[in-house]
């Protein structure tokens, strides 16, 4: 035995704060109560609180495309460099900007990384870091005030209109410490006027001009045009992918699932995938749906290019796809009649069971009496093996004695339900009880423990679980 020591009382390990920080319980919450926002948008300020460096390059790039469509013949060639430069500078947000750079959703080597940093470029968005910065706030504040592209303020505000006005407030706190300390994403932030010009204008019109002598058709087309259907096509990502669809995994928040979103945002139409697992490099589960930057990313992934792709668990995505399978189940649950709950029914002896039977057609069946009154002449077996069992024990003859009834048939005669014989059988433990319609039901949580919680069902012998 060692010598039992008197331990002195020792200083914590981390020393209690002097005062209780104020940690709010909800964060939006608290932060919208202490924070003004800017004065609403009015017809007295409007012209004050636009964005107009945005706005200019959201009208002025539609105006160039517009006078190029109807001044400039587009030829083939330029035609398809206009949509091949459309998906690479569309990869360049959705590869680079979101599922790289926002989501870490994957490792780029470095030569995949400048690529995606002088695509995304391309696209004239903002820099990678003001661009992930808002993305991740939109994540973790989503449908919020906090969130920079709130779905519930409309669908041109989450498209446009959080760009073109001066927003009201700041986005949530969001971290972007890792890529502040990016190599790549500085370069590109200390280059990026002049990668925007490089990427977005000069390298089309270059490729065109050079190539097929194309200049001004590169210039308008695959330089102009393509960007505005760039511009638009992530735009959607904020606002259709909000708007329409379905929620196959969650419907807590306004993101949805539609092939249509998927197919005009180079494959980030799987939204309410997105939101539920949004560390996951794939928007599209399933190998049929829209997804050409799940499928870029696996290409790179083989080429070497890419590593450590990252998808959630199975087992948890399909646990988010059976709850909203349950709670569609439980909405039509709800809008079905059952039969009357056995302790809602009145108990009746036999010799009343036998009383009442002579003024009007009761039939007992499993320990139920069933007033038979508007089923007796629609009877497919005839009114006569109705009528004489009136008055009668028919459990045997309804299972299989005369007759063994269909489930619908059982359903069917639990909604003739009127009272439950006194001492009769033991409700709820017998198939020939229960429809096969009540069987298997939808219970939400605190419906199933009001039923069966007790506090001891839940422990062992010791009383801890
Ligand atoms: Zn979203
Ligand atoms: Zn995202």
């Amino acid at each position: 035995m060692p010598p039992v020591s008197v331990i002195e009382a020792s200083p914590p390990l981390i020393s209690p704060p002097m005062t209780e920080p104020e940690v709010p319980t909800n964060y939006v919450e608290w932060v919208v109560k202490n924070q003004k926002p800017l004065p609403p948008i009015s017809w007295s300020n409007w012209w004050n609180e636009l964005n107009r460096l945005t706005l200019a390059i959201l009208t002025i790039t539609p105006a160039i495309s517009i006078y190029g469509a109807f001044n400039v013949k587009l030829c083939r060639e330029t035609a398809v460099l206009s949509v091949v430069y459309y998906f690479i500078t569309g990869l360049g947000i959705t590869a680079g900007y979101h599922r790289l750079w926002s989501h870490r959703s994957y490792n780029a080597s470095k030569p995949l990384q400048y690529f995606l940093a002088m695509a995304g470029a391309g696209a004239v968005q903002g820099s990678i870091r003001w661009w992930c910065r808002g993305h991740r706030a939109h994540h973790r504040y989503t449908d919020t005030e906090l969130d920079p592209y709130d779905a519930n303020k409309g669908f041109l505000w989450s498209h446009v209109g959080w760009m073109i006005v001066k927003p009201r407030r700041k986005p949530g706190t969001a971290d972007v410490s890792d890529l502040t300390k990016d190599p790549v994403v500085r370069w590109q932030h200390c280059w990026y006027v002049y990668l925007i010009l490089a990427m977005g204008f000069l390298l089309p019109t270059v490729v065109a001009g050079l190539g097929w002598s194309d200049w001004r058709g590169g210039f308008f087309f695959a330089g102009a045009a393509r960007l505005c259907f760039v511009h638009h096509s992530t735009f959607c990502v904020n606002s259709l992918a909000h708007w329409l669809g379905e929620k196959p995994f969650d419907d807590k928040h306004t993101p949805r699932d539609h092939v249509i979103t998927a197919l005009v945002t180079v494959g980030e139409g799987y939204h309410n995938f997105h939101h539920q697992f949004p560390m996951d490099y794939r928007n599209a589960i399933k190998w049929y749906q829209y997804d050409p930057t799940k499928w870029f990313i696996w290409a790179c992934h083989k080429a070497g290019l890419a590593s450590h792709l990252k998808t959630f668990p199975d087992n948890e995505v399909r646990k988010g796809q059976l709850t909203m399978q349950l709670k569609h189940l439980r909405e039509t649950q709800e809008k079905l009649t059952f039969a009357p709950d056995v302790n809602e029914l009145p108990v009746i002896s036999w010799e009343s069971f036998q009383k009442q039977s002579v003024t009007r057609p009761l039939i007992l069946i499993a320990g139920f009496i069933h007033d038979v009154s508007s089923f007796v002449d629609e009877h497919p077996g005839g009114r006569h093996y109705i009528a004489k069992y009136i008055g009668k024990d028919a459990t045997t003859a309804f299972f299989g004695g005369v007759y063994d009834h269909s489930n619908a048939a059982h359903n069917w005669l639990s909604m003739m339900r009127v009272g439950v014989l006194h001492g009769g059988m033991q409700h709820g433990l017998d198939d020939k009880s229960v429809p096969p319609s009540q069987r298997l039901r939808i219970a939400q949580y605190k419906e199933i423990m009001a039923g069966n919680g007790s506090s001891t069902s839940w422990t062992d012998e010791e009383g801890i679980l």
